[in-house]
């Protein structure tokens, strides 16, 4: 049987693709130069604690279904509260379920939505003490707190981002 593939129609059928696609808007973001905002309903992958916030409680630990929470408390008897000595969390067990969230009644604790922030050994999964603390590369979701909601950016979308270079040319 005759195959024309044999004489270039294969490469010319793709060439043809090829061409299509250089005048199309582009579907995919040129990441990591170009950003977008995430979604504010963006729950998170890891915990913000607040040591100035917590008293050790340990209501987090109890709600949480993994075990993946653990608090070493002292008694500091001067000044009649506990002492946080130990906050450590293990986010290769954590599921983000953000049950520990919702059940501090001290709001010390946030979900996190730092998700560059991958590890490539186990053991670096496991987060303790200050290195929970919220700072400008781990930023607190607005998850269960509304208020850190309305303060976060507004989710861009790719769709947007070409909507607006189309207006300005
Ligand atoms: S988010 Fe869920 S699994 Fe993770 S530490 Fe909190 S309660 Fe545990
Ligand atoms: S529930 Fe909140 S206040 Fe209590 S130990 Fe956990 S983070 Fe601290």
């Amino acid at each position: 049987m005759f195959k024309f593939e044999r004489f270039g129609l294969g490469i010319f059928k793709g060439m043809t693709v090829t061409i299509r696609h250089l005048f199309r808007h582009p579907t995919v973001s040129q990441y990591p130069e170009q950003r977008l905002n995430i979604s504010r309903r963006t729950r998170g992958n890891e915990l913000i604690w607040s040591r100035e916030r917590c008293t050790g409680c340990a209501t987090c630990a109890k709600a949480c279904p993994q075990g993946a929470i653990e608090i070493v408390t002292a008694a500091n008897t001067a000044e009649n509260k506990y002492n946080v000595t130990k906050y450590r969390v293990d986010t290769g067990y954590c599921i983000q379920c953000g049950l520990c969230v919702e059940a501090c009644p001290y709001d010390a604790l946030f979900m996190g939505f730092s998700f560059e922030r991958a590890k490539y050994r186990r053991a670096d999964l496991v987060q303790e003490d200050d290195a929970l603390a919220e700072s400008p590369e781990r930023p607190a979701s607005g998850y269960f707190h509304p208020d850190i909601a309305a303060k976060l950016p507004e989710q861009t979308l790719l769709v947007d981002k070409i909507t607006e270079k189309r207006k300005k040319q």
